[in-house]
């Protein structure tokens, strides 16, 4: 579904990603995991065409889309949940989920915005508010709604639990379980790294810019030598 190899990508003089190998096979839950400015939002930006690499390749769904531009990758079916879960505050609910499924065709609009509503009950009892008046919990469904409105065949998701009461995290992780075993295809950026990579089929740890360990989420959580690395405040 995802190859990554090689990945590179630099802000001026400071590399923030260096030579990133990564794997995402169909159906698969990667979770993404290391300590603050390992380059995981880096990796997903470039991955989601956001930032441009100075070297390596990103493959999609069998195409080679390196440095395409973000909307062309939408509409290939990669979606990413953007950090801190911005949304158009002055828009609805509704029209938020909208402008997240401008790439499908209208006809299929309409029962994807129904099943964002039945999925996401709190969405549809606030549907015509609009998003700036939403909680951070209920911000989150949104972003991760207005993410799935695209029909994405890979959906990223960058620190979905990031700032949340622990209620609401917990609420987040059971959201990703659903989507798991619905079957869709995730890589999943955490900072809860412990519970995230218990849930995943596999993982990659992060440390300035480079990919130090990979392997099953059980594998990563048996390496001592890596909990320092992946166990934060909240890990
Ligand atoms: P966090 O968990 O804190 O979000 P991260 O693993 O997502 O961290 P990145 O945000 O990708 O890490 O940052 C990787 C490196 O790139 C860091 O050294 C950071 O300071 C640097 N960096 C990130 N964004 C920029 C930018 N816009 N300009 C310059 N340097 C940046």
């Amino acid at each position: 579904m995802l190859d990554v190899a090689g990945l590179t990508t630099a802000y001026g003089a400071i590399t923030a990603l260096r030579d990133v190998d990564v794997h995402v096979g169909s159906g698969e839950v990667v979770a993404l995991v290391g300590p603050n400015g390992a380059g995981k939002t880096t990796l997903l930006a470039t991955i989601a065409g956001l930032l441009a690499p100075s070297s390596g390749t990103v493959t999609f769904d069998g195409a080679r889309v390196t440095g395409a531009p973000p909307e062309r990758l939408l509409r290939a079916g990669l979606a990413l949940v953007p950090e801190h879960r911005r949304s158009f505050a002055n828009l609805s609910v509704e029209e938020n989920l909208r402008i997240g499924g401008v790439t499908v065709p209208a006809a299929e609009r309409e029962p994807l915005l129904d099943e964002m509503a039945e999925r996401f009950p709190v969405l549809g009892e606030k549907w015509s508010n609009p998003a700036g008046y939403l909680s951070g919990g209920e911000a989150q469904q949104l972003a991760i709604a207005r993410a799935l409105m695209s029909r994405p065949k890979l959906l990223m998701m960058d620190e979905p639990t990031l700032g949340l009461a622990p209620v609401l995290v917990d609420a987040v992780f059971e959201l990703i379980e659903r989507l798991r075993e619905d079957g869709r295809t995730m890589l999943v950026v955490e900072q809860a790294a412990t519970r995230m990579l218990e849930l995943a089929d596999r993982g990659y740890v992060l440390r300035s810019g480079e990919v130090v360990a990979s392997g099953t989420g059980a594998e990563l959580l048996a390496r001592d030598d890596l909990f320092e690395t992946f166990v934060g405040p909240t890990g």
